[in-house]
């Protein structure tokens, strides 16, 4: 007698019953291999971000990753806050950080504060920038800060480094003097000089910028100590602006020697590019003889992109700054370009200083007034007595910004 074996039974039904079983079991443990496979790309070696970072991708996706960096985002730090109004509608907008590697934890306060007291139910997204790759855990750690979309790109290098028709013995001379002076930072840094020259002439440039129409800026370590009760977006859309600020600052003598001169040249040869309202009195009490030196302080601004995109006035002026090489031979910043072109380019109803939100970046700050109705709205945490208005009243350029906005408009006949 044959004793078959259940291996081999002949039943047709076992036969398939066996088969199917060891389909499951192969399926299965080919699952669990892909599952491992797949958990160690996603969890240990974070590949998903490396590959998307040089896309965008959605957040949230990746909440469930392990973070190297500090807690995500803990609501509970801004007890004040209440959802937004509901809007029926968003901006074309989205914040926009340049930063370095090294910048990661001071971005994420950043973040925090920005998605604390504003962004977290309004979901505008963030674009990150800068001259090296990010490293996939800055991607990781930011991306696990909103719930928003977030999108990195690396800035090209001819956009960056030094221009080559730059005299560098030149330059070198030029940093050494300035180092020499008290009280002028960065003095001797090339990368910050980079980092000027990009944020004057080439940041609206880059290809993730393309689709918004509007940015906010925001660096590493400020402070947001109001509730922003509104959409400075929709503000900005809904009033015709193209620029907003809080602070205003005088730009050092040492650092800029020759700017205001080598600007007014280039306005002189093209005055048609001289806005009729503009609002030079920000930045000349003489009609352009000289300089107030008064900045916005840019690294808080809110712009619209497709105004410096499309101005033909903007791009050679900055092309003329360019040419003249003092972005490398002395130290000029984007805050006194960006103030010169913003002043003079454009009519002065499209400036807009954002009085009601209380920022603070590197000990300056702006803070509503106490008795105002902006600091009861916002529950301000911040303290008049040192702001912008009070303690440091003598580096303000509020006067002068008022002082433009004060000048009779020429209707046109
Ligand atoms: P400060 O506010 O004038 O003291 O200048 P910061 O050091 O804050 O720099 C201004 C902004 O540019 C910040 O967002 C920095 O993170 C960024 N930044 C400055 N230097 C570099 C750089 O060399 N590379 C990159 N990627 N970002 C930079
Ligand atoms: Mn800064």
């Amino acid at each position: 007698m044959v004793s078959y074996s259940p291996l081999f039974s002949s039943s047709p039904a076992r036969w398939k019953q066996l088969v199917l079983s060891k389909r499951i079991t192969i399926a299965s443990i080919l699952l669990l291999f892909s599952l491992l496979a797949l958990s160690e790309v996603f969890l240990e070696r974070g590949i998903s971000t490396r590959i998307l970072s040089s896309l965008s991708f959605d957040a949230k996706s990746l909440d469930q990753s392990p973070l190297s960096c500090s807690n995500p985002f803990d609501p509970s730090s801004f007890p004040h806050h209440t959802p937004r109004p509901t809007y029926t509608r968003k901006a074309n907008a989205t914040f926009l950080t340049l930063a370095r590697n090294s910048d990661l934890a001071g971005v994420i306060h950043s973040m925090k504060q920005i998605e604390g007291r504003f962004n977290r139910d309004r979901h505008y997204p963030w674009v990150f920038l800068n001259d090296e790759p990010f490293t996939e855990e800055f991607t990781r750690c930011t991306s696990a800060v909103t719930s928003a979309k977030t999108h990195y790109g690396q800035i090209p290098r001819e956009q960056w480094v030094q221009p080559d028709f730059i005299d560098e013995e030149k330059a070198t001379k030029a940093r050494k003097a300035l180092s020499k002076i008290k009280g002028v930072f960065y003095a001797d840094s090339v990368s910050y000089r980079n980092m000027c020259r990009f944020y004057s002439g080439f940041f609206y440039k880059q290809p993730l910028l393309q689709d918004f129409k509007y940015y906010w800026r925001v660096e590493p370590d400020i402070n947001y100590r109001c509730e922003i009760e509104y959409d400075p977006f929709l503000y900005m859309e809904d009033n015709n602006k193209v620029y907003g600020f809080t602070i205003s600052v005088p730009e050092q003598q040492e650092t800029t020697p020759t700017l205001w001169d080598t600007s007014m040249e280039f306005f002189n040869q093209n005055p048609q590019y001289l806005h009729p309202n503009n609002a030079m009195r920000f930045a000349s009490k003489d009609g352009g003889q000289t300089w107030t030196r008064c900045t916005y302080w840019t690294n808080f601004e809110i712009g619209d992109l497709d105004f410096f995109r499309g101005s033909e006035g903007y791009n050679r002026y900055f092309e003329h700054l360019e040419a003249a090489g003092g972005f490398y031979y002395e130290r000029w910043g984007d805050a006194p370009m960006h103030g010169i072109a913003i002043s003079l380019l454009l009519d002065r109803d499209r400036i807009h200083h954002f009085d009601d939100i209380a920022y603070e970046h590197t000990g300056w700050e702006q803070c509503p007034n106490p008795v105002s109705s902006a600091y009861e709205r916002g529950r301000c945490d911040c303290d008049y007595d040192n702001s912008m208005d009070v303690k440091w009243k003598r580096y303000s350029c509020q006067a002068d910004f008022e002082a433009a906005l004060a000048v009779p408009r020429i209707h046109a006949a």
